[in-house]
């Protein structure tokens, strides 16, 4: 199959968060199944430490939206297999963020993504490569469908084109003014509840879940979960008048990207056979970070974004009971200003015993995954989550909220106990996350069983091989609907 993905952030070039670790990993795996996948991200500032300079193309796109001519240079690499293409237009990508900075979102966010889709189909054209299906994946991309759908559909340059839009998170909509639709190029007949206006605004998600060919979401509990008016965030109703349409596949996790026995950023490698490497990291963890040397005491870790998402509300409300315990509390995450600051200040009263880092540090994060015993991510809603993955695979065991992909991917020994590889609780509640971190440090006071658990965790296949055929699948159903 020939596939274009358009995505606003891939691993290993830019990163924010999962939506990253999916488009740098999924396209690799469908490559090595033989197909032809390209990828057109943005070449923001970043991108170039990673690349290196790489020599811009002689042609330019030509684009037109909203009665603007844009000229637009790309770049070319190559990754595992994967053509990429980054579209430089400095105007729009060549600065410090991807989104926004310092808590605030750029204000030309919907020009700048509009852009990347309008781009992004134009670059077929321009490359003579006819996809037969674009995948689009989150707000930043929701005007592809669209564009394909509504102006697109009498060329038949793309008569074969599918579209399948993914959802990673729900509550990242692209909302604008309705004002901008002008500068998208997006006829003002759309600009209804039936069409892409949400509560007076209009909606980027909205534009891809309603042209989209096919839609799916990253597991199947978000993708019931999404359908309910508890967490629909207002597009449930689209999204059941949808629903044969709309599926939920679970990520996999890119193996060779995340393995503690090849992460050269760990002081000491390791695997499920040999652990001993874990024990030097964990101490060179305590050392770093100005903890308590503590070999027997269990560190607790979060790696996340500090948003209201991700349960900061449940860790800042459970802080002392937390601390009351015998453990040692990690943070790493950047986000909200105002959690920020109280997360640093709360730790500060715990000095050897807590530390919180608010940086965006991969490296860091590896040292975490790899010194820390319990992983905690108290999510209030999780699409899929990767920070679960990744602490299974380094050993570190995943005390979750049973909520979406987070349910799919954990197993609690209440459960399962033959099948267990952390632990779970049920509510949204302080009450419920510390009777989950007092079963979790029960269990890690039990050696044979926490070794146990932690095994299982390590050696499960989590590869993407299984999710890029289910995707495949997805692509043939979207190919299907054209005939
Ligand atoms: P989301 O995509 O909602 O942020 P996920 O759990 O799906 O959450 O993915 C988060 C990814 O971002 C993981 O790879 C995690 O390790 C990484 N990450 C989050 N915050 C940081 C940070 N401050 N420093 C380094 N990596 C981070």
């Amino acid at each position: 199959m020939k596939l274009l993905m358009v995505a606003s952030e891939a691993t290993p070039f830019a990163k924010t968060g999962g939506l990253a670790d999916v488009v740098g990993s999924l396209p690799p795996a469908l490559c090595s199944l033989g197909h032809d996948v390209r990828l057109v991200m943005p070449w923001y500032r970043q991108v170039r430490t990673i690349t290196g300079e790489l020599p811009l193309s002689l042609n330019k796109l030509s684009v037109s939206m909203g009665g603007r001519s844009y000229k637009i240079g790309y770049r070319r690499g190559e990754f595992q297999g994967v053509q990429v293409y980054f579209l430089d237009y400095p105007e729009y990508y060549d600065r410090d963020g991807l989104y926004g900075e310092r808590g605030q979102d750029y204000t030309d966010n919907a020009e700048r993504f509009g852009l990347l889709s309008s781009a992004a189909i134009e670059l077929t054209r321009h490359l003579a490569f006819v996809p037969d299906v674009i995948h689009a994946h989150d707000w930043q991309t929701g005007l592809v469908p669209l564009y394909l759908h509504q102006q697109l559909w009498r060329d038949p340059y793309f008569a074969g084109t599918a579209s399948l839009f993914s959802i990673h998170n729900l509550g990242y909509q692209g909302v604008f003014p309705l004002q901008a639709a002008k500068s998208l190029e997006i006829d003002s007949s759309l600009l209804t509840s039936d069409g892409i206006e949400y509560h007076g605004k209009l909606s980027l998600l909205k534009a891809g879940l309603r042209y989209a060919s096919q839609i799916n979401t990253v597991s199947p509990t978000y993708c019931r979960e999404i359908q309910t008016p508890e967490q629909g965030m207002g597009l449930d109703g689209l999204l059941r008048s949808r629903a044969d349409d709309l599926h939920g596949l679970l990520n996999g996790l890119d193996g060779k990207l995340w393995s503690p026995a090849q992460d050269h950023t760990l002081p000491q490698a390791y695997s499920a056979e040999d652990l001993s490497g874990k024990a030097v990291c964990k101490q060179m963890l305590q050392e770093e970070l100005g903890l308590h040397p503590a070999p027997d005491r269990a560190i607790v870790a979060m790696v996340t974004r500090l948003d209201s998402q991700k349960g900061i509300e449940l860790v800042l409300g459970s802080w002392e009971k937390i601390l009351s315990r015998n453990l040692q509390l990690v943070i790493l995450g950047t986000g909200n200003p105002d959690y920020e600051r109280r997360l640093a200040e709360a730790a500060d009263f715990y000095p050897g015993r807590a530390r919180v880092l608010l940086r965006f540090d991969d490296a860091q994060s590896r040292r975490i995954y790899a010194g820390s015993d319990l992983f905690l991510m108290p999510s209030r809603y999780e699409p899929c989550g990767l920070g679960q993955l990744i602490a299974l695979r380094y050993g570190c065991i995943p005390l979750v909220h049973a909520t979406g992909g987070l349910a799919d991917t954990i197993i609690d020994p209440r459960i399962a106990p033959e099948a267990a590889n952390g632990f779970v609780f049920e509510k949204y509640r302080n009450a419920s996350l510390l009777q989950g971190l007092d079963r979790a440090l029960e269990a890690y006071s039990e050696p044979p069983l926490w070794q146990k658990i932690r095994h299982r965790g390590m050696t499960q296949d989590m590869s993407w091989h299984q999710a890029a055929e289910q995707y495949l699948d997805l692509y043939r159903l979207c190919k299907k609907g054209l005939q």
